[in-house]
């Protein structure tokens, strides 16, 4: 018979989703008539823009007509979007990255998840925690995570705890890494790192001979000028960094599918004979053999965004839900919780009430305010005592909900 990759069986199941539509379920059967509002979503509720709407229109009218319609593209994406990339995201805040340097996919979920195909079996990989689960169960399924404990930390993940304590600043590794996956602004936390603690990580990955793995998927939420949208706006990131971005924050495209890879010609990892080789021709090679590109439509549908109207109306999406974010930092301060995050970061990440725990708090919101959102603990064992909301609902039942939740603590 033939036989698996025992390294799926090592896999936490999907728990945190799944226990949470199971509670939902047990509630809504109990409680029919109960209006459920769900501010756990991670995910865009606004329509796209209306530029972008209509480039995708126009782009399926050029692949109507035998003169303008377009096969296979690029597998690293067209240049008409690479330079605008290039020019807009990195050159307008003062940074060089060249179109080639950018790899077009169909999102930073799997970009994320594939990169860490490049480096060995046995490389060691760092983590925040809590941390998007992505990053460590791909390297889970690649066998590099090792067993999983009794609490399911796995014994060969070097885990960076982010807590309320060290202001949800990862401390640096104290043993040997390969590979940190860093995402500022932070899932879930919301957390950013300034310049100076960017910095930090860039000497250390320049010290240690480590691969920085940087998720910028929220950087468009920053709204403090002096925080960083790119681990390359610090000095000596090219030599040791990767960057993702995508537009699914940015622009709604959570559906529609597009994000984009940068990959300087600069960063290296050592083969086994000792070589520096580039990660730029790894990627390459890699995105060419198992990706065929993200769809034309898409990518003249990304484009739009980078025009002004384009900017405008993204800018108004983004408005939206970081106000969202701040009716629910308001008005959870005012109900007496400590609240993180919801600042720089569509996510606000509170500590959960004395005497309860994230499922406590969890249960609580449910039966008694009638609001969803996500327990802490289902990112990590350092998020046990939290609980994350978000800013993408509706403006009215977003209020509705930070009403309820007001009226329920107070009692
Ligand atoms: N990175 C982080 C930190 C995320 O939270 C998400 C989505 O929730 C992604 C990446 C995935 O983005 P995409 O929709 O581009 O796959």
């Amino acid at each position: 018979m033939a036989r698996i990759n025992d390294n799926y069986l090592r896999l936490k199941s999907g728990y945190l989703f799944s226990e949470i539509a199971r509670r939902i379920k047990e509630f809504q059967a109990a409680h029919p008539d109960a209006k459920l509002i769900r501010l756990g979503i991670g995910d865009a509720t606004r329509p796209l823009p209306g530029a972008i709407v209509q480039a995708l229109h126009a782009a399926v009218d050029e692949m109507g007509r035998a003169e303008t319609f377009r096969g296979y593209g690029p597998e690293t994406g067209y240049e008409f979007l690479t330079e605008l990339i290039a020019k807009h995201d990195y050159g307008a805040r003062g940074v060089t990255i060249a179109p080639d340097e950018i790899f077009v996919s169909d999102g930073s979920k799997s970009d994320a998840a594939n990169f860490q195909e490049l480096f060995s079996a046995d490389a060691i990989v760092a983590l925040t925690d809590p941390v998007y689960p992505v990053y460590l169960d791909s390297n889970v399924m690649a066998g590099r995570a090792g067993a999983p404990d009794s609490r399911g930390a796995y014994d060969r993940i070097v885990y960076l705890p982010c807590t309320a304590e060290n202001g949800f600043d990862p401390p640096l590794p104290d043993g040997p890494v390969d590979m940190v996956y860093l995402c500022f602004p932070n899932n879930p936390t919301g957390a950013v790192l300034g310049r100076a603690a960017l910095k930090r990580w860039v000497d250390w990955a320049r010290s240690a001979g480590a691969v920085l793995l940087y998720d910028a998927a929220y950087e468009a939420y920053i709204q403090d000028p002096d925080v960083p949208h790119s681990i390359f706006e610090v000095e000596g990131a090219r030599q040791v960094a990767v960057e993702f971005r995508s537009y699914s924050k940015t622009a709604g495209f959570t559906g529609t599918r597009c994000a984009y890879t940068v990959v300087p010609r600069d960063v290296t990892a050592r083969a086994s004979t000792g070589e520096a080789v580039p990660l730029h021709g790894l990627w390459f090679r890699r995105q060419s053999t198992k990706f065929n590109g993200a769809p034309y439509l898409i990518q003249r549908g990304a484009s739009a965004i980078y025009t002004p109207e384009g900017q405008k109306q993204a800018r108004t999406t983004i408005e939206y839900y970081m106000h969202n974010a701040r009716v629910i930092r308001d008005g959870l301060e005012t109900a007496g919780l400590t609240v993180y995050g919801g600042r720089n970061a569509p996510y606000i990440w509170l500590k959960t009430p004395a005497g309860l725990d994230s499922w406590g708090f969890f249960d609580k919101l449910l039966n008694e305010a009638h609001v969803v959102g996500t327990p802490g603990a289902g990112f990590g064992r350092y998020g046990e005592g939290y609980f994350r909301l978000t800013g993408f609902g509706d403006r009215a039942a977003t209020e509705e909900a930070v009403a309820r939740i007001k009226s329920r603590l107070k009692r």
